[in-house]
């Protein structure tokens, strides 16, 4: 058993830092205070053509796998940056490589690795379902040439960035199925046909994450917008969400190791009582610890990674690794802010922007509460909980 990267994941490793290096804490501050989305930092991970780590090379992707995508989004955010504003299309378009026809994947696949399409959006909660997904009644009623949309989605991302989205709808209402899960489906919305059918209207959040309510009302799609089979969304969109854990979880990665190196450059050169607060045990066993929590959950996102790329069951490692990694992100927040005193909350600093975006992986885009009742019946065998099907 080798723990250890290749030279070529060690590599891309550095070259996404090389991209990465071009766009520092300014750059982030400034959107983060603006509220406006990293134009130029997608642009530039397009152009490199690392958004399309997991586009099969004949499609025009880089064909990689699960463990470089992580590697990849592990670096965005251990460099200061937030892999939020892309990372979406790492995982969404998963649904249509592995759901789509081969039509679909001729047709969008290409353009979505060139970067000149965005597939960024990904319409799945409801005000009213939660985390319940098939209590959604968002409604695609079958017309003879296509379908019929209307319904409400909320805590839609980046729909303003995105020129394609994936929408999860009821085919068949809950209650003409047998199995609650059954009869949802899912469709690939080309967001510039949509026009008014879509009236989108952002909600502000702690976080610069360009996220929205959706109001969809007599949405016209065509046959051929529905990806895979119809009635089966619910399970092709779980299939994506080990790959979504995986690479959320690698996120936190990165952005425990910014929190981390923050905290120890800080305690090494803050000299109080004539010494640096470094020395001090209780400044730096917060940050061994906290240390030692992110190497764990690192070492249990690769091994989530490894098993995804061996098309071997991954969901026990995957909700593992999503909820230690935004955990430690958490601690190691936590330390960052306990270690720099009132420095921490000064903006410049820019503990505190990445204190609000670590918060958010506790909740999305599965609270850790789901995860670990995912982990107690479908990996332990406890009693069921809760009246859904599986996550993971
Ligand atoms: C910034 C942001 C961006 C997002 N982007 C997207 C997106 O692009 N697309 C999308 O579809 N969704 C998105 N989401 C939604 C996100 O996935 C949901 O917020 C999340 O899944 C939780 O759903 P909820 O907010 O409805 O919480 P609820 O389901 O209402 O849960 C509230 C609380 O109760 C707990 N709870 C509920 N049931 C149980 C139970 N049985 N046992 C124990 N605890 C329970 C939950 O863990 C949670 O702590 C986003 C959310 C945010 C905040």
């Amino acid at each position: 058993m080798d723990f250890a990267l290749t030279a070529e994941q060690e590599e891309l490793r550095r070259a996404v830092a090389t991209v990465c290096e071009k766009f520092a804490e300014p750059y982030w501050q400034r959107l983060d205070r603006e509220k406006r989305y990293p134009e130029e930092f997608v642009r530039a991970l397009s152009e490199g053509g690392w958004l399309a780590a997991l586009i099969p090379t004949e499609y025009g992707g880089a064909g990689l796998g699960m463990i470089e995508a992580s590697l990849i989004l592990e670096e965005i955010n251990a460099s200061g940056g937030n892999g939020a504003a892309c990372h979406a299309v790492m995982y969404t378009m998963g649904a249509l490589v592995r759901h789509g026809s081969e039509e679909q994947k001729r047709r969008y696949l290409p353009e979505i690795a060139s970067g000149r399409l965005r597939l960024q959006s990904m319409a799945v909660t409801e005000p009213q379902a939660g985390s319940d997904t098939a209590r959604i009644t968002t409604f695609a009623r079958k017309e003879s040439d296509g379908y019929l949309l209307n319904g409400q989605k909320v805590f839609t991302s980046r729909v303003q960035h995105s020129d394609l989205m994936l929408v999860l709808a009821r085919t068949t209402p809950i209650d003409r199925v047998i199995k609650k899960t059954d009869g949802m489906s899912l469709f690939l919305v080309d967001l510039h046909r949509a026009g008014s059918s879509i009236e989108v209207r952002p909600i502000e959040t702690m976080v610069n994450h360009e996220t929205n309510s959706l109001f969809i009302n007599d949405l016209a799609l065509p046959a051929e917008a529905l990806v895979g089979e119809e009635g089966s969304g619910f399970r092709q969109v779980l299939d994506g969400l080990n790959a979504e854990r995986i690479l959320i979880a690698s996120e936190s990665v990165g952005d425990a190791r910014w929190f981390l190196q923050q905290s120890i450059s800080y305690a090494k050169e803050r000299v109080v009582f004539g010494r640096p607060i470094g020395a001090n045990q209780g400044i730096q066993f917060p940050i061994a610890r906290a240390f030692m929590h992110t190497q764990a959950a690192s070492l249990m996102r690769l091994r989530a990674a490894a098993s995804f790329d061996a098309g071997k069951p991954s969901g026990a490692e995957a909700n593992t690794a999503k909820l230690l990694a935004s955990e430690a992100a958490w601690e190691a927040a936590e330390v960052a802010m306990t270690t720099h005193g009132g420095s921490g909350m000064t903006v410049e600093a820019g503990i505190e922007r990445k204190f609000r975006e670590a918060r958010l992986y506790l909740v999305a885009p599965v609270t850790n509460n789901l995860v670990m009742a995912y982990v107690a019946e479908h990996v332990l065998g406890l009693p069921r909980s809760y009246g859904m099907e599986g996550i993971g």
